[in-house]
């Protein structure tokens, strides 16, 4: 799966609408501590299902929802949009919307589907909200202080590869 754009509208501090596009090659985000660049990745995590407080740095579901500063209002929705390209080469666009105290709401190519449903889109074991392949900030110290057998383990799991070890090994004992 690539991603290649993401789209957010009241989102955490993403309070006006912003677009990351994600081009072939490295893709960096830069700026000053506090601007938002977890933010982004919580925000990929979200519009794939993720509900884990922790995950989203949250209390309620609510807080994803821009909270208002001195100067601006709340607002009373978010929402995310994933634009990329599965593994078969089909678009996919994934928008999750949640209205203060109204829950989320989920579209996969504009048709209004389940979190169910949005959770089998992104159940390969290399994708979605739980994928290694999306390291936060917190996680970057574990990932250089593992032995090199467990770096390999995470490196392999983020690529999608950790289940063919288990397969060959299950195909090596028959
Ligand atoms: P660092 O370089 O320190 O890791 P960062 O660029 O990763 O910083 P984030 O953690 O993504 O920054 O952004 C944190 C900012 O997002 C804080 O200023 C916080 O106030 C703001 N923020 C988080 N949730 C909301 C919300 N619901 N409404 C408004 N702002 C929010
Ligand atoms: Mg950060």
């Amino acid at each position: 799966m690539l991603i290649r754009k993401l789209k957010l509208s009241g989102f955490k501090s993403f309070v006006e609408p912003a677009e990351l596009r994600i081009e072939q090659g490295l893709t960096g985000v830069v700026g000053p501590n506090g601007c938002g660049k977890s933010n982004l990745l919580e925000a990929i995590r979200w519009v794939m299902g993720e509900n884990s407080p922790k995950s989203l740095r949250s209390g309620g579901m609510d807080d994803v929802i821009f909270a208002g500063t001195a100067q601006r209002p709340p607002r009373d929705f978010a929402e995310a949009v994933l634009h990329a390209t599965d593994a078969e080469g089909e678009e996919l666009v994934v928008t999750r919307r949640i209205e203060r105290g109204a829950g989320s709401a989920y579209r996969v190519n504009g048709r209004d589907v389940r979190a169910k449903d949005v959770a089998l889109v992104f159940a390969d074991a290399a994708t979605g909200a739980h994928s290694p392949a999306l390291v936060s900030q917190g996680r970057i110290a574990a990932v250089i202080a593992a032995k090199p057998a467990e770096r390999r383990m995470m490196l392999e799991e983020a690529a999608g590869i950790a289940g063919l070890h288990v397969r060959r090994r299950d195909a090596e004992n028959k």
